[in-house]
């Protein structure tokens, strides 16, 4: 099965689009970057949906649904926020096909025109404060904690499966609030829900962070992001949380009357995170055999395979792994027993290795007359032989066992692949023969930044919320600096 996948050291990137399509997560459309995805795919998906929705409702979100289309007008009134989407927006000028007098198909029907032309949604501030200026009076009414689960359209030129795409599923957070420091407080508490779901349940170590002035979100005050890094050594934009002062209140005229009777502009946040999430996942983790899905996201979380020669053996090892099922079952675990009898067992075992099922039990005859079962674990491709009985407590720590330890793994490569750089050739060699993130001393311009990106390609990914105040000079000018950045070359 998985012979024939390029492998990670000869060519990432190849390894990356065919892995995405054996494992059956995603393939390409027919038109250029949106996708299909697959129902193993989805079903990663949807475990990370349910995860992330459960923490926002733990924090007091609660879900909402607006519309696809925007008027162009709405999109306008936010000056930065349109500067930053026109480029990459789909409109929609006409409501209706008609046939065409040469009989050669249909056409756009001229006189079918909008009169106000719309846009696919490609975020949902400004439909969103649209409706929020009639939901707000009073202080009585905030704060309001909305967020929805959507698909949006951004026309991206350079797509890739999950990563980016034209069209891409994702939640959209967009809260609103009396005051300035509550709405801080929220973007904030968003981007650690963001880093606990990426390092607990993705297993992905991220950097917290906020963006430049130029990476930041078109319309925000202020961008917070994690960061991480994949292992050809590239960092990925895994999440942002932003706090959009007063720009959309503005926009949309939101005010409230607060206890006083005084009217105030209401301050607000938005925040995301799209099936991005799948491509992260994928090359934080999975190897040259295929997918290595950590126990939390995986759809089936072990396998069964028997192997046998004789219809009486099936059999009776069916009836074992039966038991077995039954076993891991009550403990809540999602178990498959791989009964096809179309397949040969090592056919299965590279399929399974494959599509990153994180434990496999393999029951053979010689296993029943011993009792034992062979466990193995597709995080550090080992087998043991483990008693039969009570295997589903070994598994149940194994899975929790094979969690974390994909964790570690991701943030040993992580920690190692942070460099600190302080002069410019430093900087070159090790954008080029190492890669990672490199945490260097920049002069705070935008002309230095974009000078850094044309030379190296390298983009500061965010400042570091941890970062320490040390006195240094920009690597690349020599002026002087406050503190250090992350910079690296990203998807
Ligand atoms: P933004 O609204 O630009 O802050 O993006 C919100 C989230 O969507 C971020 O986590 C991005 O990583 C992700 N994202 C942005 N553009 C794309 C795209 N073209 N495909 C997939 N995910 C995206």
């Amino acid at each position: 099965m998985s012979k024939g996948l390029p492998k990670r050291s000869d060519d990432y990137s190849a390894w990356y689009n065919e892995l995405v399509k054996r494992a059956d997560l995603a393939e390409n459309s027919a038109v250029r970057g949106c996708m299909v995805i697959k129902p193993y795919g989805f079903s990663i998906w949807e475990k990370m949906q349910r995860t992330l929705d459960d923490m926002f409702k733990e924090t007091g979100h609660v879900n909402a649904y607006f519309p696809l289309f925007i008027p162009k007008s709405y999109l306008s009134k936010e000056a930065d926020h349109v500067e930053g989407f026109a480029k990459e927006c789909a409109v929609v000028t006409h409501y209706r096909l008609k046939n065409a007098e040469d009989g050669s198909g249909v056409v756009v029907d001229p006189e079918a025109k909008l009169e106000e032309e719309l846009i696919v949604r490609p975020t949902s501030e400004t439909v969103i404060w649209n409706t929020y200026k009639n939901w707000i009076q009073s202080y009585r009414d905030l704060p309001i904690l909305c967020n929805q689960w959507a698909n949006v359209v951004r026309w991206e030129m350079r797509t890739r499966l999950f990563l980016r795409t034209a069209e891409f599923l994702w939640q959209e957070g967009h809260t609103a609030h009396a005051t300035k420091q509550e709405a801080i407080d929220e973007t904030k508490l968003i981007l650690d829900i963001y880093a606990d779901f990426a390092e607990k349940t993705l297993g992905v170590p991220v950097i917290k962070g906020v963006k430049t002035e130029q990476e930041r979100f078109a319309g925000a005050v202020d961008t917070y992001c994690i960061e991480a890094l994949m292992q050809d050594g590239k960092a990925l934009q895994a999440g942002t949380s932003h706090f959009l002062g007063q720009n959309f209140a503005k926009a949309f005229d939101v005010k409230f009357a607060d206890k006083e009777g005084k009217l105030e502009m209401v301050w607000g946040t938005s925040w995301g995170v799209s099936t991005r999430l799948m491509g992260a996942l994928i090359m934080a983790h999975s190897d040259d055999q295929g997918l290595v899905l950590p126990p939390q996201l995986a759809p089936i979380q072990v396998v069964i395979v028997p192997i046998f020669r004789k219809d009486e053996e099936f059999e009776k090892i069916s009836a074992e792994a039966d038991r077995i099922v039954k076993e891991l079952k009550a403990k809540g675990i999602s178990v498959k027993y791989d009964n096809r009898t179309t397949h040969k067992p090592g056919f299965k075992f590279a399929e399974w290795e494959l599509k990153g099922v994180p434990v496999r039990i393999g029951i053979g005859p010689k296993d029943l007359e011993k009792g034992t079962v062979e466990v193995a674990r597709r995080d550090t491709l080992t087998k043991e032989f483990v008693q039969a009985e009570g295997v589903e407590t070994y598994v149940e720590n194994l899975l929790a066992e094979i969690q974390e330890n994909i964790y570690n793994k991701a943030k040993t490569y992580r920690d190692e692949h942070i460099t600190k750089v302080d002069t410019w050739d430093e900087f070159k060699d090790v954008l080029k023969n190492k890669g990672g993130f490199i945490s260097a001393h920049w002069d705070g311009t935008n002309e230095t930044e974009d000078k850094i990106k044309d030379l190296t390609k390298a983009t500061i990914r965010c400042i570091p919320l941890d970062a320490e105040d040390e006195d240094g000079v920009c690597v690349l000018t020599g002026k002087p600096s406050k503190r250090r950045v992350l910079f690296a070359k990203a998807y």
